[in-house]
């Protein structure tokens, strides 16, 4: 389904694979995907919420269908973004090589994949599943917001892992001022969150009695 533009020629294409908890998800998200998407000249950005992430266990998240259904509000009014439920629908625990193997496809015939998450995130790369493989499957794009040092960012990098520094791009964002983190806190304590979300996603999260309890 996402490759049908470019001739239909999967190997030729750029896709982004936006990944992240979207819990819920927000505008900063929306503008990051929509940065990268033209700054790297991305035919498509393809949503996926995660699952049941392996370093979330303990952690109290929204159901997997209500993270999925917001973010499916979010990104309708865009032709080049999608959401994939590959990781929802996922047993047991979900890692970021499946999916990036599952839309790389063949490496010869496959899109080309960039993968976009927050920097914090894949500072911890070296402990997440195959993550050699990965590197060599994927280019990254590490996203932060303003006040993030992104000098240090390279250092740890650089010092962890130099082969890797040509495979991770950095994109600050200024509207990831907004986080996940803020508008839960928000909603919990009564208070609008309009404009920091698309206002489906408002709607979702009043109807649901999302994050009331903080
Ligand atoms: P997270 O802890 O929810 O997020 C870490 C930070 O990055 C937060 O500040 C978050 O802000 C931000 N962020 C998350 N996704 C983002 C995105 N797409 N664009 C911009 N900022 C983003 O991290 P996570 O969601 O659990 O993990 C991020 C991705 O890494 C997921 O796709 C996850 O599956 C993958 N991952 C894989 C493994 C593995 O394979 N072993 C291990 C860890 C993570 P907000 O809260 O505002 O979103």
């Amino acid at each position: 389904m996402f490759f049908l533009r470019n001739n239909g020629n999967a190997a030729t294409m750029k896709v982004g694979l936006m990944g992240g908890t979207f819990d819920p998800i927000h505008m900063g998200h929306l503008v990051t995907a929509e940065e990268a998407r033209q700054q790297f000249d991305l035919d498509y950005v393809i949503f996926v919420p995660t699952g049941s992430p392996p370093h979330k266990e303990m952690v109290k998240i929204s159901l997997p269908e209500h993270r999925y259904l917001m973010t499916s509000l979010a990104v309708m009014s865009n032709p080049y973004f999608f959401v994939s439920t590959v990781e929802i629908n996922a047993e047991g625990p979900t890692y970021t090589i499946d999916t990036v193997r599952h839309f790389s496809g063949s490496e010869k015939e496959g899109p080309e994949v960039l993968f976009i998450t927050g920097a914090d995130a894949i500072l911890e790369i070296f402990s997440w599943k195959d993550y050699e493989e990965l590197l060599r499957l994927c280019t990254f794009i590490a996203v932060s917001r303003p006040g993030y040092s992104l000098d240090r960012f390279r250092e740890t990098l650089d010092r962890a892992c130099p082969d890797m520094v040509n495979k991770v791009h950095l994109l600050e964002i200024p509207a990831l001022a907004v986080s996940s983190t803020y508008i839960r806190e928000r909603v919990a304590l009564g208070k609008t969150i309009k404009y920091l979300t698309p206002e489906p996603v408002e709607q979702y999260i009043k109807k649901h009695g999302l994050y009331l309890s903080g």
